[in-house]
């Protein structure tokens, strides 16, 4: 079991860039329009102990770059 000490260091550490990657791949991002998607990490996203779907303006490659609303969503949940 932690201690309070331990917890608020945990809490306070921010996250290396190893587990921003390691957590931000584990997202999706998708074009509402053409239902192109992408890994998040790979689009040059950034997702850290996040929750819920979430809906973003980005520009899509496969709508000639064009501002599109976007859905940022975890596969297989
Ligand atoms: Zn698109």
């Amino acid at each position: 079991m932690a201690t309070v000490g331990q917890w608020l260091r945990n809490k306070l550490t921010p996250p290396s860039l190893e587990e921003i990657e390691h957590e931000t791949r584990k997202w999706q991002i998708a074009c509402k329009t053409c239902g192109r998607s992408a890994n998040l990490w790979e689009a040059g996203g950034k997702r850290y102990k996040a929750h819920g779907n979430k809906t973003v303006l980005g520009r899509c490659a496969g709508c000639d770059n064009k501002l599109r609303t976007m859905k940022i969503y975890r596969p297989n949940e």
